[in-house]
């Protein structure tokens, strides 16, 4: 009952934490109750998504996130980008591409 109600909060914890840097909190709660206390680390240890630097698609000229391979608005297949196609992070650029 005790590993339960461990595993329980090493879940809340790993999901609070990747709400706060911009991950998944369902995949999170999950990986975090499986492994209890190094879940909630590695979601620590994770990369947050709004200092992941963005491109221009080249077909529909929006942005996507620069590790994709595919844009998932036109279904563009993206290469290894370009200098002129990086964007810096900005949240007004994100909230406008819904990233
Ligand atoms: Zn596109």
């Amino acid at each position: 009952m005790t590993y339960l109600l461990i595993c329980l909060a090493s879940g809340v914890l790993g999901a609070l934490v990747a709400l706060r840097k911009g991950s998944s909190p369902p995949l999170w709660f999950l990986i975090s109750a499986v492994i209890p206390i190094l879940g909630p680390i590695a979601a620590l240890l994770y990369r947050r998504e709004t200092e992941v630097a963005l491109r221009r698609c080249p077909g529909c000229d929006r942005p996507t996130r620069i590790y994709d391979a595919v844009c998932m608005n036109c279904g563009t297949e993206l290469s290894y980008p370009q200098e002129f196609e990086i964007i810096e992070p900005t949240p007004s650029i994100r909230v406008r591409a819904r990233l």
